[in-house]
């Protein structure tokens, strides 16, 4: 909150300053046309308020849409024909190979408790035999702990217990603590010869939501079934283990079928002065199938979509072409960003810039770069006007900047991400509340507008 209120209330007064000592009027007037721009962004985006009805209407035309399900196509269609209804160019589908995992009956219990554990198969498990399996339960909070226990642990299931941390402010890197759990922890229950994992899921909040979410094994490690629990039945499962042996029965009946084709879409606003240069704007448009994946990642789909359309309301044309990418399967493989970056591979030199929204449809704070140094400082310069929407933070020198631009800040291209008030997502990440009534029209709106705004400065270079 300090560090908000003194940028809030420093940098504008740093700026005028240094207008002033230049001696001319051109830095003033830049800024105050870009602050005029920023302002009409904005107040476009919420007095129209289309965001949250294009969202809506990709929960509706494809509210099951995990890469490879009879939805992602549905996605797809609707991904094509709201770009020709915003009268962008190219309109096209790049097809790619992706995984097709299918979920089928999944329950739990405690043996000797009528009360289901609320769990949920992890993207990619192997299924169970079709009765189920059942087995004593062994609670580790580190692989290391279950490491330790070795023998202790063969033919049991493996409860991986560890809360994400509540004490980091970043939720995001609270998350990154806690989540090898359940990327891995198949395979570390694998290798100790347990016959199943099943994981705490990702969130602080202590309810009844299972989070599915991506999970690996290794080829050389034998394969076990993973699910992650509520948090409420982690506790509950906690509690009963202090008490002495536990039994729980586990049946999942998902399955991984062959590859099949799916697709990036892809449109363009293209560019007024020099159209072959290129800046990139998306999010992804698969979801995990619990929920209808509103803020993950609807609304960055949405974000680069409605942004777009800003631009066109507002008649702000930049130089160069702006190219929206809905990438497919982001949430488990990937697939769709190593596709662009490789069918694009020729024309990456092009790429001005990419940026992607997959934090979700919350109220905008502001822009995280990969750029450093006096790049980053010019372009902070170039952002202050983002302040007047509460979205003045500019976090300089990221790593990542969005998993489905990876590929292009790999080869060198400039990379951004929407940052956004990120305190409540993991209430919503990867579950069945993950829906529309989740997100406010109104952060969604000015999310489109600070996107809109940040092109038009990083595309009119
Ligand atoms: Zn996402």
């Amino acid at each position: 909150m300090l560090r908000s209120l003194r940028s809030a209330v420093l940098v504008p007064f740093v700026v005028l300053a240094a207008a002033c000592a230049s001696g001319t009027t051109d830095a003033a007037t830049v800024d105050a046309a870009a602050k005029a721009r920023c302002a009409q962004l904005a107040e476009r985006a919420l007095a129209d308020n289309r965001a949250i009805a294009m969202l809506a209407s990709l929960c509706d035309a494809a509210p099951k849409r995990l890469s490879g399900s009879p939805g992602s196509a549905d996605a797809v269609a609707w991904g094509l024909r709201t770009m020709q209804e915003l009268g962008l160019q190219n309109v096209r589908a790049e097809p790619c190979l992706v995984p097709h995992w299918e979920r089928g009956v999944e329950t739990a219990t405690l043996v000797g408790d009528p009360a289901p554990l609320r769990i949920t198969a992890l993207g990619g498990s192997i299924g169970t035999a079709a009765d189920g399996l059942e087995a004593e339960v062994v609670e580790v909070r580190s692989f290391e702990q279950l490491q330790a226990l070795g023998d202790a642990a063969r033919g049991k299931i493996v409860f991986f217990n560890r809360p994400m941390p509540r004490a980091l402010r970043a939720v995001g890197q609270a998350y990154g603590e806690a989540v090898p759990q359940r990327s891995n922890g198949a395979i570390e229950a694998g290798k100790v010869g347990a016959v199943a994992a099943l994981v705490r899921s990702m969130t602080t909040a202590i309810d009844e939501h299972p989070h599915t979410g991506a999970m690996h094994y290794d080829a050389n490690v034998p394969p076990v079934p993973a699910a992650a629990i509520a948090t409420l039945d982690a506790e509950r499962l906690g509690k009963a283990l202090q008490n002495g042996p536990v039994r729980v029965r586990l049946t999942l009946g998902c399955r991984q079928h062959a590859d099949v084709e799916g697709a990036n879409v892809v449109g363009e606003l293209p560019g007024s002065v020099t159209p072959e240069r290129i800046v990139v704007v998306g999010g992804h448009l698969d979801a995990w199938d619990l929920g209808r994946g509103a803020h993950d990642d609807g609304a960055g789909c949405v974000h680069a979509l409605e942004a777009v359309r800003l631009l066109q309301a507002c008649g702000i044309r930049p130089r160069c072409t702006i190219r929206v990418v809905l990438f497919a399967n982001e949430e488990n493989g990937l697939r769709g960003a190593k596709a662009y970056a490789e069918a694009h591979r020729d024309e990456l030199q092009n790429h001005v810039g990419a940026l992607e929204s997959d934090s979700g449809g919350f109220a905008p704070t502001g822009i995280m770069t990969s750029l450093r140094d006096d790049a980053a400082a010019a372009l902070k310069q170039r952002l202050l006007p983002l302040q007047d929407l509460g979205a003045g933070t500019f976090l300089p020198g990221a790593g990542g900047c969005g998993a489905d631009i990876g590929p292009l800040h790999a080869a060198g291209v400039p990379c951004y991400g929407l940052v956004v008030a990120s305190q409540r997502y993991f209430n919503f990440h990867h579950t069945a509340v993950d829906d529309l009534a989740a997100v406010d029209e109104r952060e969604l709106a000015l999310g489109c507008a600070v996107v809109a705004f940040v092109l038009s400065v990083i595309a009119d270079a």
